[in-house]
């Protein structure tokens, strides 16, 4: 199918493309188009005009600024997955990225339209967090900055309102001796997950001192497992640790049932991808990742 007409203009900077923005309601952003084009084109999103930042090259970037790695939106996924920088301070997403679609996908596909696109399946919101980063959201009004846990609201929706540009992702440095590891079980290679879990975890002397626990494809978003990081927190970490941990993230999920996989199937990859996720997190405890 072809999409419904629309306008179209190519900012030549941020504030043109929040100009823009602002005198159009109907508008969407244009980044890498690998999500927001197939939607179109099955007329799922009409909107009236699309804004084209893919010449904004002051948003492709990877910076470490004091204790956190700046990412700027427009960062493509292959720059994202092959960076040094990432990999030292947020091997999270480095490990998430050996999971996420193709590489002609990664080639054009940002960080930035990633996470703005909210798939409950996709991998980054994920990574974003349970590593605690911060979303820039820009305007003509100027900036705000919302907590990842924030910002996915529901299926495709974030609290980003239409006249915000997603501009950078800030994720605080991985300590050197925390644990991570991601998860995920997909029909193949690259396709969005069935189930993914996002782990990181502190454990200073065999016993947890903090975890983060996240799951993808059980939802209408991603979403933080509480009850798990509650399960694991202040634990010995051992085989009957992983496993409370497992069955309370698996308690805590009532994911759907659909063509791939049906909620009970989801609900029991859950479990054991928490245990891999929390296992293998806490293998890399105090080894530097
Ligand atoms: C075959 C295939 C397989 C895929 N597999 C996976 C997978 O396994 N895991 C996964 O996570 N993803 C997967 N994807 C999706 C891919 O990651 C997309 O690149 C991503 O979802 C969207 O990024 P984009 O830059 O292309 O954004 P676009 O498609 O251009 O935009 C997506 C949405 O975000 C908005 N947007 C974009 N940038 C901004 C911004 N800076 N500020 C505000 N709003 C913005 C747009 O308006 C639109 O609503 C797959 C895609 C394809 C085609």
């Amino acid at each position: 199918m072809k999409p419904a007409p629309f306008d179209y203009v190519r900012a030549d900077s941020v504030e043109g493309a929040l100009s823009a923005l602002a005198e159009q309601p109907e508008a969407r952003v244009l980044a890498g188009g690998q999500s927001l084009i197939a939607m179109m084109n099955l007329r799922l999103l009409k909107p009236g005009c699309l804004i084209d930042i893919n010449r904004l090259s002051e948003l492709d970037y990877i910076r470490a600024e004091g204790d956190e790695l700046a990412i700027g939106a427009l960062t493509r996924h292959t720059a994202a997955a092959t960076s040094p920088l990432v990999a030292e301070h947020c091997p999270l997403m480095t490990a998430a990225y050996g999971h996420i679609a193709n590489r002609a996908v990664r080639n054009r596909g940002t960080v930035g339209g990633n996470l703005c696109h909210a798939d409950p399946a996709s991998e980054n919101p994920a990574v974003a967090i349970a590593s605690g980063a911060t979303l820039v959201l820009t305007s003509l009004d100027g900036e705000r900055r919302i907590a990842a846990e924030d910002f996915f609201l529901s299926l495709y929706e974030t609290a980003a309102e239409q006249n915000e540009l997603l501009t950078e992702i800030r994720i605080p440095k991985a300590p050197a001796n925390q644990g991570w590891s991601f998860q995920e079980v997909s029909t193949r290679k690259g396709d969005f997950a069935l189930v993914g879990v996002a782990a990181t975890l502190d454990c200073p002397n065999g016993t947890c001192s903090d975890a983060r626990v996240v799951a993808v494809g059980v939802g209408e978003r991603a979403e933080r497992l509480g009850a798990a990081e509650t399960a694991i927190k202040g634990a010995v970490v051992d085989e009957a640790g992983l496993a409370a941990a497992a069955a309370a993230a698996r308690d805590a999920v009532d994911p759907p049932s659909d063509f791939h996989a049906d909620s009970e199937f989801r609900r029991d990859l859950v479990f054991t991808l928490t245990r891999r996720a929390l296992g293998e997190a806490h293998g890399r405890c105090g080894k530097g990742g």
